[in-house]
């Protein structure tokens, strides 16, 4: 599912495309996408705009367009914005059209992907103050700020990690892969590591994602670029998904189990278990 390599990854190459043009016309095929909004008032709001900038926090993919008009676009599970799609393209929720011809669709196969307008930057900041946290590719994610997030916190880190509140945009995958690169165990307790783990993780967080997104992200699933190409990151996975195949550091064997809910891959040789309490 989209994080934010993913997203960004979207967001990097849509970008010129869409930019500096002005939305034609729009149509709501899934009036669930932007429930409890009606999809007339939405594409009232948006057709006929000019699309200034496409911009991300987190997960989110926000349209800019004239006279602050923001659209807010949430991937969700399965949920690719594809440019000029092939006709047979299948469970398209959204279509938009550019004033240069071009056509835009919001594919969603499991429809979790929601659209949500702010009217002015004051409702769009309110709107990420409420839900986002840290951007960990920012210049504010330094361990000092996460050594402060993390204190008197008893959650699992991945709960922490996973937790959009405190840093945007890691998933479940983007969580795994840090954790194992700090050499943390999924279900310590946040706020008993040190200081000297937090820049650990800090860095292995920022390591992860931006490995990520320099391989266009992950396709495990749905995920493609705006031209149907898939990401190429899965390929570099070091325990998402192999459970039962060798630690590629000490030779150990990845596990699987659910840790805040979600499948979790650690090498417990390279990420010690944290002892039980007597
Ligand atoms: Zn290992």
């Amino acid at each position: 599912m989209p994080e934010l390599p993913e997203v960004e990854t979207i967001r990097r190459r849509l970008a010129p495309l869409v930019e500096g043009r002005t939305l034609r016309a729009m149509e709501i095929a899934d009036p669930r996408w932007c429930e409890p909004l009606d999809p007339n008032a939405l594409t009232d709001a948006l057709v006929g705009r000019r699309v200034e900038r496409l911009d991300r926090r987190g997960k989110y993919l926000i349209w800019e367009t004239q006279d602050e008009v923001f659209l807010l676009m949430h991937l969700r599970m399965t949920g690719t914005v594809l440019y000029d799609p092939e006709r047979a393209t299948r469970y398209v929720r959204v279509r938009l059209t550019l004033d240069d011809g071009h056509r835009l669709s919001f594919a969603d196969p499991r429809r979790f992907g929601t659209g949500e307008l702010a009217l002015g930057r004051p409702a769009l900041d309110a709107f990420f103050q409420a839900r986002l946290g840290l951007e960990p590719l920012g210049p504010h994610f330094t361990s000092d700020h996460l050594f402060t997030l993390t204190r008197n916190r008893r959650a699992p880190i991945k709960a922490f990690l996973l937790d959009q509140r405190r840093i945007a945009g890691v998933g479940n995958i983007y969580a795994n892969e840090a954790l194992f690169r700090a050499r943390i165990h999924p279900l310590r307790a946040t706020g008993q590591l040190k200081r000297s783990q937090v820049a650990a993780l800090r860095d292995a967080v920022v390591g992860a994602l931006s490995a990520g997104l320099d391989a266009g992200g992950a396709s495990i699933d749905d995920f493609r670029h705006p031209d149907g190409v898939k990401g190429a990151f899965q390929n570099e996975f070091l325990v998402h998904g192999r459970d039962g195949e060798p630690c590629l550091v000490c030779g150990g064997t990845v596990v699987k189990f659910v840790a805040a809910g979600r499948g979790t891959y650690a090498c417990e040789r390279c990420q010690a278990k944290p002892r039980r309490r007597p």
